[in-house]
């Protein structure tokens, strides 16, 4: 039996989502790995817990995340019926639609078919009757801008998403989706974009654009998949997401280059008496335009030590210059292809 800690809300910062009324948590915790049915429901159990007990109260899931595809909501779901049932009014739950889910022509991409089904599959999946934010995961060059739009839309309507939220969208794709909804009187809330010490893409224009429309941000794999913490400044360990097969994080992209890029950083957290991951967090979180960061983890005690980052969120002028010598691109953005869509 889970009963939540009474001090959640001591010390979690919450901000609020672009120029929306909904605040939330600085750090966020994503179910893309380790909540699927190959991994251990009672370790997914005890990090939902923790995350709870530390003010985390927005937890993200996608239509695929798994594997396999779909189980990650359905451990969700358990997890929600048999411990924080009664917490739904204080919990922020989103998820996407976008990616390859099922077989056939309508179970990817952008069209009205899709993403409806595909919303009403989840909510059956997590057993709820609505989702707090749900997304377009990946804009789709072949599908009118205005079908995707239009989906979110009768979703808001529905009241089956009380929000809706894009990601991985160009600025300039963002504007047009922006511009397309708030025709029809819907608000775009949250963007999610990756970004990362070593995936600054959204610098260019993106975070810019949000910000001039008034659209929150949360940021994923703002640890780059694992590679912005100390795990791997030795030897692979067998465990992590690089020392596993086939998972999203190929070794390759531990390169000579980016290794060194870590190393560096992590020299430089160690001065700001925090970890590499730490440090990695209250960057991404500089930025005024990030209203959340949003993490994955393999265990509670990670969670723990990432919410730490909210200890030190202050970077002197000296210290930023000093991590922009080594928070270069490590080629590692494995989403640009949705992105990179002009
Ligand atoms: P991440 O925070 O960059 O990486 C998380 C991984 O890093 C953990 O699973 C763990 O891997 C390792 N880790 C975390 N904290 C650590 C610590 N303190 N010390 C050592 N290792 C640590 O984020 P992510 O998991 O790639 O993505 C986070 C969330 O973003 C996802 O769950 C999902 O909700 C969302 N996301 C969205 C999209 C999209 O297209 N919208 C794409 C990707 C992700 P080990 O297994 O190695 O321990």
């Amino acid at each position: 039996m889970y009963t939540p800690s009474e001090h959640r809300y001591d010390t979690m910062l919450y901000n609020y989502c672009g120029t929306s009324g909904l605040k939330l948590p600085a750090v966020s915790l994503g179910l893309w790995h380790n909540f699927g049915d190959i991994t251990s429901l009672a370790n997914a159990r005890a990090m939902i817990h923790t995350a709870f007990d530390l003010g985390i109260t927005h937890f993200d899931l996608a239509n695929n995340y798994g594997p396999p595809a779909g189980s990650a909501e359905s451990n969700f779901g358990k997890i929600l019926a048999q411990d924080l049932g009664g917490y739904r009014d204080e919990l922020l739950i989103s998820t996407k639609a976008g990616y390859d889910m099922w077989s056939g022509p309508y179970g990817e991409w952008g069209s009205r078919k899709y993403l409806l089904a595909s919303l009403d599959q989840s909510l059956k999946r997590m057993g709820l009757e609505y989702v707090d934010i749900f997304y377009s995961h990946r804009f789709d060059p072949n599908t009118p801008l205005e079908e995707t739009m239009g989906a979110l839309e009768t979703a808001y309507r529905q009241g089956k998403a009380l929000y809706v939220g894009l990601s991985s969208y160009s600025a300039k794709k963002t504007r047009q989706a922006h511009d397309i909804l708030k025709a029809r009187g819907v608000p775009v809330l949250i963007h999610q974009p990756s970004y990362s010490m070593l995936n600054r893409w959204v610098e260019e224009s993106l975070l810019d654009t949000l910000g001039e429309l008034g659209i929150g941000t949360i940021c994923f794999s703002p640890l780059a998949q694992g590679m912005l913490t100390d795990k791997y400044l030795g030897a692979i360990p067998e465990e992590s997401r690089a020392g596993k097969e086939g998972t999203s994080l190929s070794k390759a992209l531990l390169t000579e280059e980016n290794l060194k890029r870590i190393k560096a950083l992590n020299e430089i957290a160690r001065t700001r008496k925090q970890s590499l991951a730490q440090m990695a967090l209250s960057w991404v979180l500089r930025r005024k335009e990030i209203t959340s960061v949003l993490i994955g983890a393999s265990s509670p005690e990670q969670i723990k030590e990432n919410v730490g980052a909210l200890d030190h969120l202050i970077f002197t002028d000296d210290e930023l210059k000093e991590i922009d010598k080594y928070a270069q691109d490590g080629n590692i953005n494995l989403w640009a292809r949705s992105s990179d869509e002009k």
